[in-house]
């Protein structure tokens, strides 16, 4: 080996092969360049970011939005092995962020640094899931009625949740534009106005696993929209009718409904053991039915109160005595759970 082969022939340092060195190349090199400004579009109502024409939700703060975006102003080396990168976020005022990065990496083997800054101008726009709920688009419509009556408070709070619910879970799985623009109390029952035959489907769906019933869709045309059809479907959903043996809470008692029909029905009061006659409208709560009772022993009676073993947790609780049925201490009862309740039926 020459003494030239191990010489730069720009600097005179070092150099394996004898060719122009790295940090000779390096030095006549960009390795990283920042574009001065770029544009971060964040919707002005719910906050989700655009990139492209992909609207997202993200979960995160405004300087780590602005840090993601001005990201996209680096422009590395192709053969530059990128380091670390640090970023400092100056907010500037409303429309504008700076963020300040420190850029290492390597290229030709050579370790390199710079600072850049990037300036983040803040776009706001109606995202596309906004854009559907103030321009009131819709793609489907859930009536949850009940078969011959109205349905209880608690069925509809209960039809609420579980729309609230899958609503949640489609937004978590990124269904973004599936979501329940209104709600609407009518005589009937509840409107839920919904923006996507996907949560449409899902909502009713899980209503009547949960609630019992059944449900139909009727699919309309309603227009064109960008092109296409645009069909509206209702999804009617009818909650079963009461049936015989059903527990109700009423009037502040509990009831048997011993004859079910559309508009009044007969049940027993079971604090008082007598029956009486009223409309399905009424009913404040539809606790469950007798053949779903569970067996267990009475515990104690003290005049008024009853303590009864909770099936579940073996705990005793206390209910109320009802004067017209004698029950003594040891005696098996039938129960319903109604939320940490025990009604004797
Ligand atoms: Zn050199
Ligand atoms: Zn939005």
């Amino acid at each position: 080996m020459s003494i030239l082969e191990g010489i730069c022939p720009q600097c005179g340092g070092h150099s394996t092969d004898g060719e122009v060195c790295g940090r000779c190349r390096v030095a006549k090199e960009t390795w990283v360049s920042c574009d001065a400004r770029v544009r971060a579009v964040v919707c002005s109502t719910c906050g989700a970011s655009r990139s492209g024409s992909v609207w997202r939700d993200q979960d995160l703060t405004r300087d780590e939005i602005a840090t993601v975006v001005a990201k996209t102003a680096i422009h590395l080396h192709p053969e530059c092995m990128p380091g670390e990168i640090k970023a400092l976020v100056r907010e500037e005022d409303p429309q504008r962020t700076t963020v300040i990065f420190t850029l290492s990496g390597t290229l030709w083997g050579e370790p390199v640094e710079k600072d850049c800054s990037v300036e983040v101008f803040w776009n706001k726009e109606q995202c596309d899931r906004c854009n559907r709920i103030s321009g009131n688009y819709y793609e489907g419509v859930i009536q949850v009625r009940a078969e011959g009556r109205r349905p209880t408070p608690t069925e509809l709070a209960a039809a609420q949740r579980i729309a609230a619910e899958v609503e949640e879970t489609m937004q978590q799985r990124g269904e973004r534009l599936s979501v329940i623009v209104r709600e609407e109390e009518t005589k009937d029952g509840l409107d839920l106005i919904v923006s996507s035959h996907q949560i449409g489907d899902e909502v009713a769906g899980s209503i009547v696993r949960a609630m019992g019933g059944r449900v139909t869709t009727h699919p309309k045309l309603a227009g064109e929209r960008a092109g296409r059809p645009l069909y509206r479907v209702t999804y009617a959903v009818r909650l079963p009718n009461l049936t015989k043996g059903d527990i109700i809470w009423l009037n502040r008692t509990y009831g048997k409904v011993i004859e079910p029909g559309s508009r009044t029905f007969r049940y027993i009061d079971l604090n008082t053991g007598s029956v009486r006659v009223r409309r399905s409208a009424d009913i404040q709560r539809l606790v469950g039915n007798i053949r779903d009772a569970e067996e267990t022993i009475v515990a104690y009676v003290e005049g008024p109160v009853i303590g009864v073993l909770d099936p579940d947790s073996g705990a005793t609780l206390e209910c109320q005595a009802a004067s017209w049925r004698k029950v003594l201490a040891g005696d098996r009862v039938k129960v319903l759970k109604d939320q940490d309740h025990l009604v004797i039926v």
